[in-house]
């Protein structure tokens, strides 16, 4: 596919009740960091249009609350075919913006498309109860209600799909939707409003801004007593700030925020599923993945072998361009990824880790690091507290049960475990000693529409997907009424 002719199709402007808007603060660089190169300059959003956009939200809401559940699942079902019609287009872009390899995107493709089919499904059952209360004077009617005009804010590492797992359950519910994607990837959302906006969704029901100045064009629309619901997937240290800000109004939040994975290998595992799924939890997205598997925490029998496979496996990777055939690791999204990856990395090595393949960036055009191995880090290094979002590959070793529980949980964040072990009662005690919201238990991705995702700790607060999601979008309401025959 022609890249500079999807490029020029891809919208490069604010997107406000149906309208494609210049911003009042001018215009900003979209880079791809495999070259570099400027992509595309967008409209950058002042705080004023920030409002607008709210404004807009806020006109659209009842008539989108009052539109039959049926009708708002067709439009997300429509845009679900569109999105697959347009399958190469949004993988092309993101790998553009973002840089993970062709085939990831196409994975993220699918992945993010089917928040709207599972929300075009769920649309329709939005249920509620009625019963009797316990001294038979009445009837309890429990019902459920858009909670009203949403604001997301995404991260950068996931563009298509951080965006659909929001926006498909708000639009379900009956919500509608101010976004602002990351600056460093905006291209996906825009293209995504055009999409559907395609598919039949009506004026002002999602609107979009794109802004160089994240913290003051969003400070005013959470401040806003029209806005009724706070949705965030980023850093742990902006999701405080925000919790804080949504906290004078006391606003609904959602808050899908970082990740310390443990990724656990006993004894008994079947090494060679734990070895792929190593693969897969380290190196999918480039290793930017909030799921990503930070520490591998492997049995002291098995460690050496374990390293050995992995690094036998790293070797076999290729680093490039995202569009190069054949391609699994691409660039780091800056020049401060690159930066942090070389630093942790550094700092286990100071305090006694191996290297065991990789470790350097890599010099020329582009922001790339190699994957890497590195072994016997020792407690305290940091590499073992940060979230690493790159391509390296930590290990320590334990001798116990006990051990591999107390280093998994010495965190402060819970969003995912891995575990691999053969014996089943061992996998269901660390289904229930393990501090996490999400574990994969001998598999190395766990991530689903129809399952809830979401962290425990300060990995967030909410789910996103599965029967769960939805529910962050609605308000139960309570009503009672006398028994009805005078009891
Ligand atoms: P980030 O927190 O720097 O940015 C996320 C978003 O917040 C971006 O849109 C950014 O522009 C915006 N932002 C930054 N400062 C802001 C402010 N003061 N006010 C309002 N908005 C602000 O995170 P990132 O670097 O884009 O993404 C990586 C992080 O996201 C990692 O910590 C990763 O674990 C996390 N993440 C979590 C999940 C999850 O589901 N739990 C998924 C993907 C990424």
């Amino acid at each position: 596919m022609d890249e500079k002719a999807l490029l020029e199709r891809v919208p490069d402007r604010l997107y406000i009740g149906g309208e494609w808007t210049t911003g009042s603060a001018g215009t900003f660089p979209v880079f791809d960091p495999a070259t570099g190169n400027r992509i595309k300059e967008i409209a950058d959003a002042s705080p004023e249009d920030g409002i607008r956009a709210l404004d807009a939200a806020v006109a659209a809401a009842d008539a989108w609350a009052a539109t039959p559940a049926r009708t708002r699942g067709e439009i997300m079902r429509r845009a679900f075919d569109l999105l697959q019609e347009r399958r190469d287009e949004f993988a092309l872009l993101m790998t553009l913006e973002m840089g993970k390899p062709l085939a990831e995107a196409n994975g993220e493709v699918t992945y993010g498309g089917e928040f709207l089919r599972w929300f075009s499904e769920e649309a329709v059952r939005i249920t509620g109860r009625y019963g009797e209360n316990p001294e038979g004077t009445g009837r309890m009617i429990v019902s459920q209600h858009p909670v009203g005009p949403c604001f997301f804010i995404t991260p950068w590492n996931f563009p298509l799909a951080m965006a659909t797992r929001k926006i498909a359950p708000a639009l379900a519910a009956g919500c509608t939707v101010v976004i602002k994607p990351a600056e460093l990837t905006p291209l996906t959302t825009l293209y995504f409003a055009q999409l559907l906006t395609d598919a039949g969704l009506p004026a002002g029901v999602l609107n979009v801004v794109t802004t160089t100045s994240s913290g003051t064009v969003s400070a005013p629309i959470i401040a806003d007593s029209r806005l009724r619901k706070l949705s965030f997937t980023g850093s742990t240290a902006v999701g405080k700030k925000l919790l804080q800000q949504a906290s004078e109004n006391v606003l609904r939040t959602s808050m899908e925020l970082g990740g310390n994975a443990p990724f656990v290998v006993f004894d008994d595992a079947d090494l060679d599923k734990a070895v792929e799924g190593a693969m897969l939890a380290k190196f999918r997205n480039i290793g930017e993945a909030c799921t990503a598997a930070n520490r591998f925490i492997v049995h002291e029998d098995v460690a050496d072998e374990f390293a050995r496979r992995v690094t036998e496996r790293v070797g076999g990777l290729k680093i490039g361009r995202g569009t190069e055939d054949g391609v699994t690791i691409g660039p780091l999204i800056n020049e401060g990824a690159v930066d942090k990856a070389a630093s942790l990395l550094q700092d286990a090595v100071t305090r006694g880790a191996s290297v065991l393949t990789g470790g350097s960036r890599l010099e020329g055009s582009g922001t790339f690091f190699e994957p890497t191995v590195v072994t016997d880090v020792r407690p305290g290094s940091e590499i073992l507290r940060e979230e690493i979002f790159g391509p390296v590959l930590s290990i320590i070793r334990f001798s116990d049960e006990d051990e591999a529980v107390r280093l998994a949980n010495d965190t402060e964040y819970g969003l995912v475990s891995y575990v691999f072990t053969k014996d089943l009662a061992r996998g269901q005690r660390m289904i229930e000693r393990l501090e996490t919201g999400m574990m994969g238990l001998n598999v190395g991705v766990v991530s689903n529409a129809a399952a809830p995702f979401g962290g425990v700790k300060q990995s967030g607060l909410g789910r996103e997907g599965g029967f769960e999601g939805i529910h962050e979008y609605l308000n139960t309401k309570y009503t009672l009424t006398p028994n009805p025959f005078g009891v």
